[in-house]
């Protein structure tokens, strides 16, 4: 099989090129580097199966040349990351609008199925728990700039369910929550890379808010196999939306206080409002627990790495490339 991945070199989608690669199949990605990095695939390159094109998913004659090479599309591509969010959302709102409507007409036209990856973000502040793929959206006002990232990706899901029923293009939905693993960077605010590089560098650790509100962090690993999943399952998925995550919870305080011990830091714990932390009046979601009873009735999928492990991983990480300097 031959795979095209918008966004291949950023974190998830280096590790699914990866995956691909080593279950036999040709990969090629596309990437305009600007959250991505060419470090990220830098090993994939002598693999004679492995290509890439530094380019905008934006400019459609670039997207139809690949999508015509390719049998099957995975559109990663996307502004992420709550600071850049906050910072750039011109970029951001333009990029994963536009993008997914390049990548949708193009796919559209040759026929290709195509998985859009989404965010959990879409869920927004809603309180009904667990998060359901068919539960509402519950988003915040449009002067709070966090919102436009949420609202741009399910503007991207409905522009994917809408091509699969109007135009009966094959297309799945994945909405991802929390992922992690090595390669993450922490630049663009991801909270389990800040907090290792602050441990390990025996900064501050930096908790937004009072550290109650939680998370469940999937071990990236753990998400490829469910984006390789879905495709490979056909039909059923299609038109499908599936949430992707971990069911392991934990408060962000305890967070911190878990990846103190694992590095061995004397770090202080410190609490930073939010508002200096992103912007006045910024909204934090307090919780964000999915259900992934869908994904695994469809794939038997299920997340198989602890938080303990994930944090391992990443700290292991963060160590090698500080040994490397
Ligand atoms: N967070 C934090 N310190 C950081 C970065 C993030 O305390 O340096 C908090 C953030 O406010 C949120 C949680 O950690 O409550 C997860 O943040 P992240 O940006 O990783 O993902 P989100 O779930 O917000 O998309």
């Amino acid at each position: 099989m031959r795979f095209l991945i918008t966004g291949g070199a950023g974190f998830i989608g280096s590790h699914l090129a990866e995956a691909l690669l080593a279950q036999g199949d040709r990969v090629h990605v596309l990437d305009d580097l600007s959250t991505g990095s060419i470090e990220n695939v830098r090993h994939l390159k002598a693999d004679s199966r492995f290509a890439y094109t530094i380019d905008s998913c934006a400019r459609e004659r670039v997207v139809a040349e690949l999508v015509d090479e390719a049998d099957v599309v995975y559109h990663l591509a996307a502004a992420v990351g709550v600071e850049l969010i906050v910072e750039s959302p011109v970029r951001t709102i333009e990029t994963n609008v536009h993008c997914t409507e390049v990548v949708l007409a193009q796919a559209a036209k040759k026929r290709k199925p195509v998985l859009v990856a989404s965010t959990s973000e879409v869920y927004g502040k809603s309180t009904t728990f667990p998060f359901r793929e068919d539960g509402d959206l519950v988003l915040g006002a449009t002067t709070m700039g966090r919102w436009s990232y949420a609202c741009s990706k399910a503007i991207d899901e409905f522009l994917a369910l809408a091509y699969y029923k109007e135009r009966k293009l094959p297309t799945v939905v994945a909405r991802l929550f929390n992922t992690v693993g090595p390669r993450q960077t922490g630049r663009y605010g991801m909270v389990i890379p800040s907090f290792v590089a602050q441990a390990l560098a025996g900064r501050p650790i930096r908790v937004y808010g009072d550290g109650t509100q939680t998370r469940c962090f999937c071990h990236v690993d753990d998400v490829v196999r469910a984006l390789a999943g879905l495709m490979a399952h056909g039909g059923d998925a299609h038109g499908e939306v599936f949430n992707v995550g971990s069911q392991e919870e934990v408060s962000i305080l305890a967070l911190a206080e878990r990846v103190r011990e694992l590095t061995g830091s004397a770090s202080e714990i410190r609490l930073i409002p939010y508002e200096e932390a992103y912007e006045q009046g910024f909204e934090d979601m307090p919780r964000r627990y999915p259900d992934i009873a869908k994904i695994g009735a469809a794939l038997d999928w299920a997340p198989t790495r602890s938080l303990d492990e994930i944090l391992g991983d990443v700290i292991a990480f963060h160590q090698a490339a500080a040994a490397l300097v």
